[in-house]
């Protein structure tokens, strides 16, 4: 079984629209595919009618979720992915509303800052680079500076630019990781900890903060990804035994954005199982 429970579309920083993913997905024939766009579900539409109306006689699963942007108390990025929640609880919502409106602001900074070191470069043209309603990122940013000349890629924008220590970085609102896991439960889903050691190279997640996110109902942790080594991979793992926690893997595959190819990490069936199990509601979308 091909299970690969963290994806981006165009809904988020993603370059596939959210049926090109479906499609792509059942080409794959993956047997469970999650869609979880940065602090959205503008995607989720899409993608349930791409799969209930495709041409195929997929039985392919979808997992509905989001990967919500959080930050501990140190502003260090944690990224909690929250599958199979009622995308009708408003306290959530709101909560991603309020990070992707505070993302605006965000990026107007980071233009100026750019700006004042001489590299040219407008708010209009990094809003063209993403489609209407989709969260804003500092992908779009890169790829406006890709479409401007100063740099051939995404990757090259980030290491030279974009990236979390650069002086032109700023954060913008997030909430806590135990407030998003939190919400993630009361909106009867599970939470998961995306790629926990992949962030901030060199800083390993305390343990202290995982007791917090596991008192406040973290259900999982993403061990096998891309960004983590084998060590990191073997850390988390022994991690998630000794606290009984369920172990997920994931492309976080974003189309052309990234190099992450779909299902290149997967998911253990019986964990998948396990997981789906939490959700206070059969949520999993399929023909
Ligand atoms: P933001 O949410 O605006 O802070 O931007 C973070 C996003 O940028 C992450 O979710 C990744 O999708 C993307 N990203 C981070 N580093 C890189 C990189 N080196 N190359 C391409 N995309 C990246
Ligand atoms: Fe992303
Ligand atoms: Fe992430
Ligand atoms: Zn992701």
């Amino acid at each position: 079984m091909l299970i690969d429970l963290h994806t981006h579309t165009n809904a988020s920083d993603g370059t596939d629209t959210p049926s090109q993913l479906i499609d792509k997905a059942i080409n794959k024939r993956l047997d469970v595919l999650a869609l979880t766009d940065h602090d959205t579900t503008r995607g989720w539409a899409e993608a349930s009618s791409a799969l209930l109306n495709h041409p195929s006689n997929s039985n392919m699963q979808l997992v509905l979720g989001s990967e919500i942007s959080c930050q501990d108390e140190n502003g260090i990025s944690i990224h909690m992915l929250g599958l199979l929640f009622d995308g009708d609880y408003q306290p959530l919502i709101q909560e991603l509303e309020k990070t992707r409106e505070n993302r605006l602001s965000r990026m107007e900074k980071i233009v100026a800052r750019l700006n004042e070191a001489g590299i040219e470069i407008t708010l209009a043209e990094v809003y063209a680079q993403k489609r209407d309603d989709a969260t804003l990122g500092r992908p779009h940013l890169a790829d406006a500076l890709v479409a401007r000349g100063h740099v051939a890629s995404r990757e090259e924008a980030f290491a030279a630019l974009l990236h979390n220590k650069s002086k032109y970085y700023i954060n913008h609102y997030s909430p806590s990781p135990m407030d998003a896991i939190k919400l993630i439960k009361a909106a009867g889903g599970v939470a998961i900890i995306a790629h926990p050691l992949a962030s901030q190279r060199g800083r390993t997640i305390s343990l202290d903060l995982f007791d917090q996110l596991i008192a406040a109902g973290l259900d999982g942790i993403e061990v096998d990804h891309r960004d983590h080594s084998d060590l990191e991979k073997s850390e988390l793992l022994r991690l998630a035994i000794e606290r009984d926690l369920i172990v997920t893997g994931s492309s976080d595959y974003h189309g052309t954005g990234k190099m992450n190819e779909l299902a290149e990490h997967t998911t253990n069936p019986a964990q998948w199982e396990a997981l789906e199990a939490r959700a206070n509601s059969r949520r999993v979308v399929a023909r």
